[in-house]
């Protein structure tokens, strides 16, 4: 079986500059991948080339096994995409929006019907089908564009910072969701500037800075690489970190010090490593 997702030297320039610069990486079916980096990394661009939104410039991306610069028929049936900014109509309402969607993807009644039932069921907005898009929260919105985008049944769902500029309560319900498909076996790909985010959801993650991969695997395997152990040192107002292989030899060196002042011991974290990584705080 073909990986879901396989990115093979992939680039991107616009005006002759790079914005994704020999990006490799494949994903497997079933997994949950986070690609994490500052605004301007290229993750957006990464995603619109992975659904056939922008061609990449050089190499050769594969979904499903399928090429998308010469298949891209067969790669939008197999993938549904949530993009940042609110692509769903507002001035329809939220049925007609599913309807409008399942029509695009020819799926016939009365299979549409149950199925644009059955997901606006799923993300509980079975009480707002009739209700137009323009009065519904961002968090509804949100939810509303996951449920067309699983409408036509994807293998792989993308979502590109699926919780950017919504409340915490809201976020959280909407990892849920993103939660509960994959452990229905659904492929994901989020793109995220949030460590939580990455932490909570996801098997495995690529970081990406200034349109490369930096890094590439588990939390846990990134722990291993860097150090489990930190050693924070205030030097007036910023701190200085120094990484140990456990926290047992953070504690150990610390305790080696005749001068403890500004100093502490904690385990590492995600934020801890892309700093240590990229020199730059995540905002
Ligand atoms: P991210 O999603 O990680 O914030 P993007 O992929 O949106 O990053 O952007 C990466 C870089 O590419 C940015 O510097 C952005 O200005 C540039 N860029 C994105 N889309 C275009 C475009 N259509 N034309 C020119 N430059 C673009």
């Amino acid at each position: 079986m073909p990986p879901a997702v396989s990115l093979q030297n992939v680039h991107k320039n616009y005006n002759k500059v790079p914005v994704v610069n020999d990006l490799s990486f494949s994903i497997q079916s079933g997994e949950m991948f986070g690609l994490l980096g500052p605004n301007g990394a290229g993750k957006s661009t990464t995603i619109r080339m992975l659904t056939t939104l922008t061609q990449p410039s050089q190499g050769k991306i594969e979904i499903e096994g399928y090429d998308v610069v010469r298949q891209p028929l067969a790669v939008k049936q197999n993938i549904g995409v949530v993009l940042q900014q609110t692509s769903v109509d507002i001035d329809l309402t939220v049925w007609e929006n599913m309807e409008l969607h399942g029509r695009l993807h020819h799926i016939s009644n009365p299979e549409r019907k149950q199925r644009i039932n059955q997901w606006l069921d799923y993300v509980e907005l079975s009480e707002r089908r009739d209700s137009l898009v323009k009065t519904l929260s961002g968090g509804m919105k949100r939810r509303l564009q996951i449920a067309r985008a699983l409408l036509h049944q994807p293998k792989i769902l993308f979502l590109d910072e699926p919780t950017v500029g919504l409340d915490p309560q809201t976020r959280r319900r909407i990892w849920e969701i993103i939660r509960d498909l994959n452990r229905q076996g659904m492929t994901m790909l989020l793109t995220t500037h949030y460590m939580d985010e990455v932490e909570y959801l996801c098997d495995r993650i690529g970081i990406m800075d200034s349109g490369k991969l930096i890094e590439l695997g588990t939390l846990q395997e990134f722990k291993s690489r860097h150090g489990e152990g930190l050693v924070m040192k205030q030097v007036e107002e910023r701190f200085e970190y120094k990484f140990f292989p456990t926290l047992a030899d953070a504690n150990a060196y610390l305790d080696s010090l005749p001068d403890k002042t500004g100093m502490m011991v904690r385990p590492s974290n995600l934020e801890d490593i892309f700093v240590e990584m990229t020199g730059r705080q995540l905002d």
